[in-house]
């Protein structure tokens, strides 16, 4: 956990334009940008430059941005700001994973992870502080609900790791919060990752993964065509109700129709169901035969996650033997069905433990695994 790990240097955030300057630059998109500048009497393509400046290039001193006019970066020199977030701990862990715990300048901190692998670069960001969807393995659960992100403060993760050497080739959206809950913050920083003028990600690389908030994910086919992860832990709705509660307002047969709609029939698109292994709760031979009839006709992978266990969480992970034999069960019913490596488990990086030293607000610490193994069948 954050608390057993050494902590690197933090760093002093960097003051880069007046405390009191009005327009948080990096909350704008490529039109955004524009837009400011024409508004200030300027070529809309010194908007185009102004973004490259901020994203493709990294830079924070408007002096540098020497395709600018003078008088255009003396203004954003006295009204506008590049605020990045301060790097309030940096927790490497012994393989490679990197975790950040970035302080935003309310006070708030959100976590980012790099994970190094040796044919790609994935980061995990966040999309808010703390989470409201409450889901029983989950430790950013226990933070309860604090705030959305702004745009800036999704990219600026983005921004932070690039600008540390780590710049990713993969972004998901897996963090702590719950993306679709945060929907046009979130679109318009999926816009930026995805722009040629910043970080250049093809769609395949960005991939938001949600609890299954379904209206919002009708919603997101109409403006992107990122891929998508469900965070799926259950093949019937009795057991899902209790481990990922939206299930009760968004039940599987709502939630698997929204699936089949945001892939618009396209057979090289899948959706990835991610399965967090519980022992004795959701690892039945059973239950796996459940998951396949539930998946049928619906383009998938599903992604068997080992539980990493937090403080009081109530749950262990089914044995490596089990899961094997869960995941060749949907193998050979022709789904496509990994078991991902856990990385960062020093360090707590790991999926669903985003948490950190943070108070529990939730309330719902106690019973909680208890409630979820009281009915099973
Ligand atoms: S798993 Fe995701 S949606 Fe569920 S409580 Fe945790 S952060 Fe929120």
């Amino acid at each position: 956990m954050l608390g057993t790990m050494a902590l690197a240097a933090t760093h002093a955030p960097p003051v880069i334009a007046p405390a009191d300057a009005a327009v948080s630059l990096l909350d704008l998109d490529q039109q955004g940008c524009e837009a400011l500048v024409s508004g200030w009497g300027f070529k809309p393509f010194h908007g185009r430059n102004l973004f490259k400046w901020l994203h493709k290039h990294g830079v924070d001193a408007f002096a540098a941005m020497t395709d600018l006019p003078t008088n255009l970066r003396d203004r954003l020199t006295a009204e506008a700001l590049i605020r990045m977030p301060r790097v309030a701990a940096e927790l490497p862990s012994p393989d490679g994973t990197v975790k950040w715990l970035l302080e935003l300048a309310d006070g708030q901190r959100v976590e980012t992870v790099h994970i190094p692998e040796p044919r790609r670069s994935t980061l995990c960001i966040s999309s808010q502080v703390g989470c409201a969807l409450a889901c029983r393995f989950c430790a950013t659960a226990r933070q309860g609900f604090n705030r959305n992100l702004g745009t800036g403060e999704i990219i600026s993760q983005v921004r932070h790791a690039v600008r540390a050497g780590k710049a990713p080739t993969n972004l998901v959206l897996m963090g702590m919060g719950e993306p679709l809950a945060n929907f046009d913050a979130v679109v318009r920083a999926i816009g930026i990752m995805r722009n040629d003028l910043a970080y250049m990600l093809a769609k395949t690389r960005v991939t938001l993964s949600t609890s299954g908030i379904v209206p919002n994910i009708y919603r997101l086919a109409e403006v992107s065509d990122v891929a998508l992860a469900v965070s799926l832990h259950a093949p019937d709705n009795d057991l899902r109700d209790l481990l990922v509660p939206i299930n009760r307002k968004y039940p599987l047969e709502q939630l698997i129709p929204a699936c089949k709609a945001y892939l618009r029939g396209d057979p090289r698109r899948r959706i990835t169901w991610e399965y967090v292994m519980l022992a004795g709760v959701n690892d039945s031979d059973r239950q796996a035969k459940a998951l396949i009839r539930l998946l049928e006709g619906t383009p998938s992978k599903v992604n068997l996650i080992p539980f990493n266990p937090f403080t009081d969480s109530g749950f262990s992970s089914s044995d490596p033997e089990r899961i094997e034999s869960f995941r060749q069960r949907l193998q050979r019913a022709g789904l496509i069905a990994t078991t991902r490596k856990t990385r960062g488990d020093a360090i707590a990086a790991a999926c669903g433990q985003l948490v950190g030293r943070v108070a529990d607000r939730s309330g719902r610490r106690d019973g909680a695994a208890a409630a979820v193994r009281g009915p099973l069948p």
